[in-house]
């Protein structure tokens, strides 16, 4: 298929990330860093139907190892794994970024590296959003209210979580959830990031202070719970908002089986636990 846009002659032949839903209204062109063009259609679409949810709610936490680790109020959790291909590119990157100051500057092997580099960047912020999008697009059609963290992007990413908080494109995400629970008629909450989901026992409520981040489970020195940081970080964050209360009404046991991560409990567990990709 070709192009044809009003003030220049002739036909554009272009690839298409995807079939038009129906007849454009408008195009915009862009031209990006890396010297390619981009043609962006508006069209109109029947809404997409809110699917039906699975579960009252979820908390979710942002993880470094995890993506996501997203604890249901059903009992069931699952983490989410990074995406292994956004990890490969990230590391050509950097690659390219030493390739770039050995070269002299001006010359063609320069521009030609630069373009690459510029490549690559704009495939690694697609892959990103991506991600972000199919994300918040489970969590909001799978639960009837989303609990998340809201986090300081900014603030963390000169920290070394930098990375990873880049690539969890929180903002994106959140933003997205929001908009999903408005259209879809759910229910997102956003607990403020001062909730210290890590330092405190999601059992017992004992807090016991920050932890270094190599620390992925411990046990509480109150109540002897065995608990994996990320669960216990995202049950935290579904108790703040009050969602985790039907847990207790259902008995502890629920709680109990949802932050636990002792040796037996993984074991138990081994056959029937999830980490999986958003589909
Ligand atoms: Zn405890």
């Amino acid at each position: 298929m070709f192009l044809r846009l009003p003030k220049i002659d002739g036909e554009i032949k272009l690839r298409w990330s995807r079939d038009l839903p129906s007849r454009p209204s408008s195009v915009t062109v862009m031209l990006h860093a890396d010297g390619t063009y981009e043609a962006s259609f508006v069209v109109k679409t029947e809404p997409k139907p809110a699917p039906k949810p699975r579960h009252n709610a979820c908390g979710i936490d942002m993880g470094l190892e995890s993506l996501a680790s997203i604890v249901y109020s059903d009992g069931t959790r699952e983490k989410v794994a990074p995406l292994r291909a956004l990890r490969k590119a990230e590391r050509r990157l950097r690659k390219l970024n030493k390739e770039l100051s050995r070269r002299k500057r001006g010359s063609n092997n320069y521009s030609k590296t630069r373009q690459a580099k510029a490549r690559l960047y704009a495939r690694i912020g697609a892959q990103r959003r991506d991600l972000a999008y199919k994300l918040a697009s489970k969590v909001a059609g799978e639960n009837q209210a989303v609990t998340m963290e809201t986090l300081c992007v900014k603030g963390l990413m000169r920290t070394r979580m930098g990375k990873s908080v880049a690539d969890a494109a929180w903002s994106t995400f959140t933003d997205r959830v929001d908009a999903l629970c408005a259209q879809w008629g759910r229910k997102a909450i956003h607990i403020d990031r001062w909730c210290p989901s890590s330092q405190v026992c999601s059992q017992c409520g004992r807090r016991d202070g920050p932890k270094p981040l190599n620390v992925r489970e411990w046990e509480c020195p109150n109540c002897g719970a065995f608990l994996d940081r990320d669960y216990n970080a995202a049950l935290n964050i579904l108790d703040a908002a009050g969602l985790a209360e039907s847990l207790n009404a259902r008995g502890g046991d629920v709680r109990r089986r949802l932050a636990s991560a002792g040796r037996d409990a993984i074991a138990r567990e081994a056959g029937t636990h999830r980490t999986a990709m958003p589909h």
